[in-house]
């Protein structure tokens, strides 16, 4: 089928408190690089968008780098519990997992929901719906999450977050910020998806939801997706990926509801940030965090936001 619209891709690795050396901000810069080209050139070969937000979210989810999949935080527990959804703007469908254990990737469960009558499982219903699938069993525990948690252990569990990015350096001040993962892109055809995928914020209570599998922390319509990061209570209590998403289908610009959804969540002093596409094309990045490390290719060249400067709120292109 021949492409009618220039596809649009971005993709996202956390967001929170700086990274510590360059040497870290280079190797995601990498990381981030090479899901791009992969799933852009995926788009260029007449890839849906779900198929490529489901892609990009699966390779993201193996890099341990990342807080999902493989390399994602623990839980106060010393347990791994991580949360995916997909949701796709052309059949307004969305479906997930929260807090499952033991698979390698949660965006294909959340992807096989896409056609179930029952959209939405927590615990219980994925591990059952994994082993319904035969999906085999994964430890995606690393050592660098493991010397964070018993580090955090001996500290008496005071960091309420666990480290944005998996880095030697950085597992020595896990309170550095985030690391969920989210795809949001625009296919040929002009059609929209969102993906996000986490491990949580790392030493939360047994039980904790995540926003990642809900609307407020990924959302898409036939007009506009998004997906987010940063402190899942602070995402919910701004309802912001629906919210952005409902003003861009209700007829503002991406620009001007990404700009008037970041300053509220800013009035509000929320920590988070989120990546966003709209049908015509258009690119857009928030966040309120100090980082937000995001990577996007728009249909000529790919550019990020690791060096975005402080102190403006949304970027676009
Ligand atoms: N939003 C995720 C959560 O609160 C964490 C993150 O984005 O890093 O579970």
């Amino acid at each position: 089928m021949t492409l009618q619209v220039k596809p649009k891709l971005i993709i996202h690795g956390g967001a929170g408190s700086s990274l510590q050396g360059k040497g870290g901000l280079e190797a995601v810069r990498r990381s981030l690089y090479t899901v791009i080209e992969e799933v852009y050139s995926l788009l260029l070969a007449g890839a849906t968008a779900s198929e490529a937000v489901v892609r990009g979210c699966q390779m993201l989810e193996d890099n341990p780098r990342f807080n999902a999949g493989t390399g994602s935080v623990l839980q106060s527990d010393g347990q791994i519990r991580m949360s995916a959804s997909l949701m796709d703007g052309t059949s307004g469908r969305f479906s997930g997992v929260i807090n499952v254990s033991r698979v390698k990737n949660p965006i294909e469960l959340a992807r096989f929901l896409q056609t179930s009558p029952d959209r939405v499982l927590s615990d219980h219903g994925s591990l059952e719906l994994s082993r319904e699938l035969q999906v085999p069993t994964y430890n995606g525990l690393t050592d660098l999450r493991l010397q964070e948690w018993i580090q955090e252990r001996q500290d008496n569990f005071k960091s309420t977050m666990a480290g944005v990015v998996a880095e030697p350096e950085l597992a020595q001040s896990s309170n550095a910020g985030r690391g969920t993962i989210g795809v949001v892109a625009l296919d040929g055809y002009g059609k929209l998806a969102a993906g996000t995928s986490t491990g949580g914020k790392g030493f939360e209570r047994i039980g904790r939801v995540s926003d990642s599998a809900m609307p407020a922390g990924n959302y898409a319509t036939s007009h506009a997706g998004v997906s987010c990061t940063g402190i899942g209570e602070d995402i919910i209590d701004e309802c912001l990926a629906a919210k952005i998403v409902i003003r861009v289908s209700d007829g503002m610009s991406l620009q001007e509801a990404m700009l008037r959804s970041f300053t509220e969540a800013s009035k509000n002093a929320r920590d988070l940030g989120a990546i966003a596409l709209d049908a015509t094309g258009a690119i857009s990045w928030g966040k309120t965090s100090e980082i937000l490390l995001a990577a996007y290719h728009n249909g000529d060249t790919i550019g990020d936001t690791l060096e975005w400067k402080d102190g403006e709120l949304i970027g676009y292109c």
